[in-house]
């Protein structure tokens, strides 16, 4: 099996990131910037939000998290958001999800200028994705299509299987294998028999958000198994990261897969890096080409 090495390819993607953002600056003297919105005391949140940051640093792009506690007012919330559409120096913001479950995402995302928006959550942006004029792409899945891409995996004509259909990762998903031309079955929590559909594909997404819930005899031995699920779990007193898929029994197995971690993880904070970027070049009306 060969792993498909996210950490790999997103450490590539920021470099050439990186040298691209220099000439940015450098022509117009200004960075691209990145506004992080964080609500409420969720450990995972506040570990994904500075992982952000720093590769956001990294690459030459200005970033700022603007934290609340879980009880914060909805207009002082919505009032941030709106300042921060206003603001010429942010050009992508960022709501850090889940929020607590006294808000309504639905809500709080739909406060963000679609212009603004870098992980696609807009209905706005969602439409114009769906309708393939794209202003920016969700970052989990364009992640996941860069890993094919850059592992040269065929999709057209392929047998793909979707576990999953969120708003964030699963739906977009299914979307740009369909468009790469791919056969695209999507399943989810009523789908009955899962492993009737992933033992058949050649491409399988999982994204359900249920620890080891595949393994070895779930799929066949040419299988392609992108593992997007991450989860904290303790084994032998020891904190270890996992995700959907149990890793060890199909490692002898299939032909490619995404470790966790190592995997999609890194492509997605790689993404919301590009379309950062992306965004401040639509909005300074500037090429990205630099
Ligand atoms: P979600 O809870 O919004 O959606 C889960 C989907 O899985 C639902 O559509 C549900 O129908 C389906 N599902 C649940 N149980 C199932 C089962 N037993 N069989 C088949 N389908 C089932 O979750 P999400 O936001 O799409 O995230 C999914 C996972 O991916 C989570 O573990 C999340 O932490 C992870 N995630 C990782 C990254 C990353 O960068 N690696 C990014 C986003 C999400």
């Amino acid at each position: 099996m060969q792993i498909l090495d996210g950490r790999l390819v997103a450490q590539e993607t920021r470099a050439e990131l990186k040298r691209k953002i220099h000439r940015f600056f450098e022509q117009n003297k200004q960075k691209p910037g990145l506004a992080v919105v964080l609500v409420g005391n969720n450990p995972a949140s506040k570990i994904y939000v500075r992982q952000k940051i720093k590769a956001a640093e990294e690459v030459g792009i200005s970033s700022e998290v603007f934290s609340f506690s879980g009880d914060v007012p909805t207009h002082e919330l919505e009032r941030k958001i709106q300042n921060l559409n206003r603001d010429s120096s942010v050009h992508a913001i960022l709501v850090q999800l889940p929020l607590p479950s006294a808000f309504s995402s639905r809500e709080v995302v739909s406060w963000i200028d679609p212009k603004k928006d870098p992980d696609c959550l807009t209905v706005e942006n969602q439409g114009l994705a769906w309708s393939s004029q794209p202003r920016v792409l969700p970052c989990t899945p364009s992640g996941v299509m860069k890993l094919f891409e850059y592992y040269n995996i065929p999709l057209q004509g392929k047998k793909a299987v979707v576990v999953g259909r969120s708003q964030i990762v699963g739906l977009p998903m299914a979307q740009l294998l369909l468009r790469a031309n791919a056969t695209v079955t999507i399943c989810h929590s009523h789908t009955k028999e899962l492993s009737l559909f992933t033992k058949e594909a050649d491409i399988i997404v999982v994204a359900a958000g249920r620890p080891g819930l595949l393994g070895g005899s779930d799929f066949k031995k040419e299988a392609d198994v992108v593992d997007v699920g991450i989860h904290r779990t303790t084994e032998q007193g020891k904190s270890v990261l996992s995700g959907d898929v149990r890793f060890k029994e199909i490692q002898d197995q299939v032909s490619f897969a995404t470790p966790v971690p190592g995997g999609v993880g890194p492509m997605t904070v790689a993404m919301l890096l590009e379309n950062t970027f992306h965004l401040a070049c639509l909005n300074t009306g500037k090429t990205n080409n630099a």
